[in-house]
């Protein structure tokens, strides 16, 4: 049993105040693999005047200086790829060839970008040539609460902790309880690239416990928040008394526009990304709207594919998808997986129950429904697992309103080769993220959304500027 009570506070390793054991799910076998602590208001409290005290100091530093020691993170890192890949593997069950090449990299991507973007970044900029002796200051928000989901555990961390440090922040890491062992990990290599103490603490938790005691806390500045639409709704409110900054990145329910033109590879690949990382991901193409003349090949082309997905152990190496992170998460889309039979959508592929020959372990089916109707709940609530629901349309208008038509709006994506069409729908679908013809976003492309998927922007030059404050001043000296 691998055992991690102890929570990372003003640069050493502390017992919690008061112990309050937590058990590690391995989701492949569903037997527990690891102890935590869960934190209490003590460890909140010792954690939060930490990170406000070193802030001062770590606030005034020199850009270069928080660029080198994020260079030397990045170095640290990289040397315990494989120990984070099996950790991330053991956690959430991402299967493990997949969580070295693509969970342990999103770490690695998402450092040299910020790296990319500071380097270039202006903390003093002028006004403007009417206002000579005017200048706009960029000053880090203070000290950032962050709190993180399971499913991509290195991105997500990566994406708040890595461009606070850039911008002179301090910070507090709760990440998710779930999924607790990879930032375990990462804390121990911010430990060893020698960060000053208190700049970056974390504590572990639950919800209800660290999350919403750092949400509240008056020694907080801002919360940069990645999970679920309802904990982000909970945390605005907790962190509403102190009227701190709350960035929030949350659920989604991507629309994947499949017109007659759309390439022959357009629906295997629609189906594999949204069935990738067993359909635990916020950005998933979950809704494929399909122009009616190609529909019926195209609901044929899916069900091949995603027959094709084999399911397997996290440890087994290879190409499949795993398990599904929880017992809570597998009752939730079987749960879905069942009310799309009730309420009458058409299975296609897959279905209820675990996949043959899988008996113990969170595993699903990799489902797709067919004949789904834009108001059926599994067109409209995020279910977090491998199950596409295929709707039909019959004009670009149709496609653009039923795209539209959602509480989210994360990233949608369009497969057509008209030029002209493919400049509209980049206008016309509400996301904040459009994927075209399969073509992955470029490095430093800020991901975040609109709607109920959240207000933050994270990644590259935009993701800086999340965790800074604009100050104006006046009457500054010539240079
Ligand atoms: P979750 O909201 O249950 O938990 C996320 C984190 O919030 C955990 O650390 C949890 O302990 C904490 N938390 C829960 N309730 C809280 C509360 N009331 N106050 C403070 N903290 C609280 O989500 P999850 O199940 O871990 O992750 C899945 C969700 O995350 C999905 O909805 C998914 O779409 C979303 N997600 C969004 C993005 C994005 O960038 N938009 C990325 C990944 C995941």
């Amino acid at each position: 049993m691998i055992e991690k009570r102890q929570f990372y506070i003003n640069g050493g390793w502390v017992d919690p105040a008061t112990p309050n054991d937590f058990s590690v799910i391995d989701p492949s076998t569903e037997e527990a693999v690891a102890v935590i602590s869960l934190g209490g208001q003590a460890d909140t409290d010792a954690a939060v005047a930490a990170a406000n005290a070193a802030f001062p100091a770590w606030s005034r530093t020199d850009p270069a200086e928080r660029i080198a020691h994020v260079e030397k993170i990045l170095e640290v890192y990289e040397s315990h790829a494989e120990e984070m890949a099996q950790a991330m593997s053991l956690e959430m069950g991402a299967p493990i060839d997949m969580s070295r090449n693509s969970q342990v990299p999103s770490g690695n991507w998402h450092i040299e970008n910020f790296l990319t973007a500071a380097r270039e970044f202006k903390f003093i900029r002028p006004l403007g040539p009417h206002a000579p002796n005017d200048r706009i200051l960029m000053e880090p928000i203070g000290t950032v609460a962050m709190i993180t989901p399971w499913n991509w555990p290195m991105n997500q961390v990566t994406l708040k902790v890595i461009p606070a440090l850039l911008t002179g922040c301090t910070m507090v890491l709760k990440p998710s309880e779930i999924a607790p062992l990879s930032s375990v990990l990462f804390s121990e290599i911010l430990h060893e690239a020698g960060l000053p103490a208190g700049v970056y603490n974390m504590v572990n938790g639950d919800g209800v416990g660290v999350g919403s005691q750092l949400s509240a806390h008056p020694g907080v500045d801002m919360v940069s928040f990645t999970g679920s639409t309802r904990a982000g709704i909970a945390i605005s409110k907790a962190a509403a008394d102190t009227l701190k900054r709350v960035s929030l990145e949350l659920g989604g329910k991507g629309a994947n526009l499949i017109f007659a033109d759309a390439d022959p590879k357009a629906v295997r690949r629609g189906v594999a990304h949204c069935m990738q990382n067993t359909g635990q991901s916020c950005n998933a193409p979950t809704r494929m709207l399909v122009e009616r003349s190609v529909y019926d090949q195209t609901v044929e082309a899916a069900r091949e594919a995603a027959e094709n997905i084999k399911v397997a152990p996290a440890h087994d190496s290879g190409r499949h998808i795993g398990p599904l992170v929880s017992q809570m998460q597998w009752d939730k889309v079987q749960g879905l997986i069942q009310k799309g039979i009730d309420e009458g959508a058409r299975l296609v592929a897959g279905g209820t129950g675990r996949p043959e020959g899988l008996n113990r372990g969170y595993f699903t089916r990799p489902t797709v429904f067919a004949d789904v109707s834009p108001d059926m709940t599994i067109a409209r609530e995020e279910i977090f697992g491998p199950i596409l629901s295929i709707i039909p349309f019959d004009t670009e208008e149709d496609a653009v309103r039923i795209a539209n038509d959602t509480v989210y709006g994360l990233t949608n994506y369009a497969q057509t080769q008209d030029p002209a069409r493919l400049k509209r729908m980049a206008r016309q679908l509400r996301a904040g993220m459009v994927e075209m013809n399969g073509q992955g976003r470029g490095r430093g492309s800020p991901f975040g959304g609109v709607k109920q998927s959240g207000n933050g922007r994270e990644g590259g030059e935009w993701g800086l500027e999340d965790f800074l404050e604009v100050k104006a001043v006046s009457g500054y000296p010539d240079d």
